[in-house]
Order: structure tokens, then sequence, then C-alpha cells
């Protein structure tokens, strides 16, 4: 009797909250299915449509191995934004002559493709003009950028525009890059410009760019074409106060490419980890590397709000034959042991993250750089 009546009872509740739930889930889903099957062949057609062109930022650390990444992040308090990354390889950093690369050679393969002798940029070894691609994408109708903390001229953000049988024509090579296209520069060495044998001031030449004075400047100018030299010469050091930052530097440059609606390609080179290691002096390492992480912290930052966007992280090279011999795991202090005063021919690694960031696993050459990236740029 007992359980009849609560049978009863049960029967004649109303549909409570839950299974009103029920009821619209399964109706949901089986509308969702009917939606998926209407529209499912029209969103492979309207896949190329969506689909934006590709944005490439190449970030280079100069000078930077694994271990120059690993003392780096130990100094960081054990923690770097490249664990973030999914995508790693190694690069073979070798000249065509030479297996202990210069940064001109090496520079020369990622921006353009090919190996060449060391101290010559943008020219094969069998004498040929190489385009890189930043003028590849130039061609393309992308805006492109440069952004470093040496000077503008100095070998690996010259490896993307000029074309000289040697590094050291600082004033051959400022004349090139009044003449290139690029869109948004920002680095040191003004004095190449304006400074000359020949007198001529290539600032003033060079009237189709905004060449501001100061960070604010660069800021605040909405020109098509905007540039600004940070130092007369080459930069300081971090610990001897270079500011800005090159994150601060990035993330305006990536604020003014973004709001053009169209493509780009940047260079972000952290040019001092390598002058750490000349040095043979691991502070100047680490605290070089501390501001180049977080400028890969900004990129990356940038591609996971943008999917049409690659981000590639390597090294020209590794500098000081460096290793981390002994330290304390409580604090993550190391000891730094050195090998050279020049670099070394180690293999360096490349970590991406992104659109197409798949091309660059494995071990490969330094100029397999350049062709996953043309690669990404045609599949897109
Ligand atoms: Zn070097």
């Amino acid at each position: 009797m007992q359980v009849n009546a609560s049978l009863r009872k049960l029967k004649s509740m109303p549909l409570n909250r839950f299974s009103i739930h029920l009821y619209l889930r399964f109706n949901l889903t089986f509308m969702k299915k009917i939606f998926f099957f209407l529209l499912f062949p029209l969103s492979i057609h309207a896949q190329p449509v969506v689909d934006s062109p590709l944005n490439i930022i190449l970030l280079i650390g100069d000078g930077m191995g694994l271990s120059q990444i690993s003392a780096g992040m130990y100094a960081n308090n054990n923690q770097t934004v490249l664990e973030d990354f999914s995508v790693i390889g190694l690069s073979k950093t070798h000249a065509v002559k030479n297996l202990v690369t210069d940064s001109a050679a090496s520079g020369t393969a990622i921006a353009c493709g090919e190996k060449t002798y060391n101290g010559v940029l943008g020219i094969s070894a069998k004498n040929m003009k190489l385009e890189s691609v930043l003028e590849i994408c130039e061609d393309n109708g992308y805006n492109t950028g440069l952004i470093v903390n040496s000077s503008i001229v100095h070998a690996t953000p010259a490896s993307f525009y000029a074309k000289v049988n040697s590094r050291k024509k600082y004033e051959e090579i400022a004349i090139q890059f009044s003449e290139s296209e690029v869109d948004y520069f920002i680095g040191g060495g003004k004095k190449y410009f304006t400074e000359r044998e020949d007198n001529r001031n290539l600032i003033k030449e060079m009237n189709a760019v905004d060449v501001v004075k100061s960070f604010k400047a660069f800021k605040k100018s909405d020109a098509d074409r905007l540039g600004l030299f940070t130092y007369n010469d080459e930069p300081p050091s971090i610990n001897e106060g270079r500011n800005p930052l090159l994150a601060d530097y990035l993330t305006a440059t990536l604020d003014k490419l973004d709001s053009r609606k169209e493509p780009f390609f940047v260079m972000v080179e952290g040019s001092q980890i390598d002058w750490g290691g000349h040095a043979n002096d691991i502070n100047y390492i680490t605290s070089e590397f501390m501001e180049f992480n977080n400028t890969i912290d900004v990129a990356l930052n940038y591609a996971k709000n943008n999917s049409n966007t690659l981000v590639i992280v390597t090294a020209d090279h590794e500098t000081g034959g460096l290793a981390i011999t002994g330290g304390k795991s409580n604090n993550f202090e190391i000891v730094a042991g050195f090998n050279t005063l020049g670099h070394s021919a180690t293999m360096v690694p490349v970590f991406s993250h992104g659109k197409f960031s798949e091309l660059f696993a494995g071990i490969y050459d330094n100029t397999q750089i350049f062709h996953k990236m043309i690669e990404a740029l045609e599949i897109n």
C-alpha cells in the first residue's frame, strides 16, 4: 500500500527542473547534429575566404645555445616562456668553409636559405645575390619590421636586407638599409647614417620613412613607414641601463602592424646574449636572456590571440662554449665555465608555436628555417 501510494505520487509530480534540463539537452544535441550536417558543406567552401594570411614573428637570440637558455632559465627562478612551446627542433649552424659560423653566414642561412662564407651577407657561396624572406614578404604585400638591440646595420638584421661581401662595411650596409622597403625598424647605429665618409645624410634621404627621435614619438606616429634609432652607436647592455626594453618595442610594433589589417613579417633580435658570451660574462648572458624571454612572451601572447600567426625562436649559433658545471638546486645558483671567446659549432634549438609550427620539428640545417618559412607562407 505504501509503495503504490508513493508511485501514484511520483506519476502526478510535474516535470522538475532537472528533467526539463535533460529534455532540453537532448533536443539541443539533436538540433546541433542537424545544424552540423546542414552547415558542413558550407564551412568547407567558406574556409579559404575566412582564412587570413600568415603572420610570422621570428625571434633570434644571437649566441643563444642550450646552455645560455638553461643559465637564463635558472637565473629566472627556473622558468622560461620557452616551456610553452610544444614544437622543438635543432639547427645545424656551420658555414660553407668553417664549422664554426659567424652571425653573417648564419644570418644569411636563416634569412635567405643558403649557406655562405663567414662575414658575407646576403650573397651565396657562388657569388649570387640572395632574396631574403623579408624581401619575399615585401614583394607579396606584407608589412615588415626589424627590431634589434644592436645597431640596425649589424650582421643579423643586415642579413635580411643587405648584399655585401663583408659585414664590416657598415656605411655601405646603411645605404642598402636606407634603400630597403622595411616598414618599421628599431635599433641603434644612427652614426652610420649621419656621420659618414661620403658626408651623405641617409636619414634625410629616407624621406618615405618617418624617422623619429624617441620611443614616445614612435608610439604616437601613425606613419606607414616608421623608424627609431635608439642609440648613435651600439646600444649598451641591459646591466648598463639600456632602456626601453625589447618587449616594449615589440609590443608597440605589433600594435601598429595589427591595426593595419595586413599580414606581416617581423624579425626581433636579442643581440647581446652573444656579446655576453664573447665577454665570458655569465651575468651579462642571463640578464640579456631574461629580457629576450619577456620579448618572446609578447610574441607568444600575440600568437595565442591571433591564430594566423607563426612564432619561431632560434639562435644563429652558440657563443662562448658555455657549460654549467655546478650549482645549487635550492636557489638555482649556477657555476659556469667557458671554452672560447668566440662561437662554437654546437647545434642550436628552434622553438615554434602557432600555425604551421609542426614544420619546424626535427634536426635540419639552418638554411631550412628559411625554406620552412617559405613553405608555410605558400601553403597558407
Ligand atoms: Zn658573436
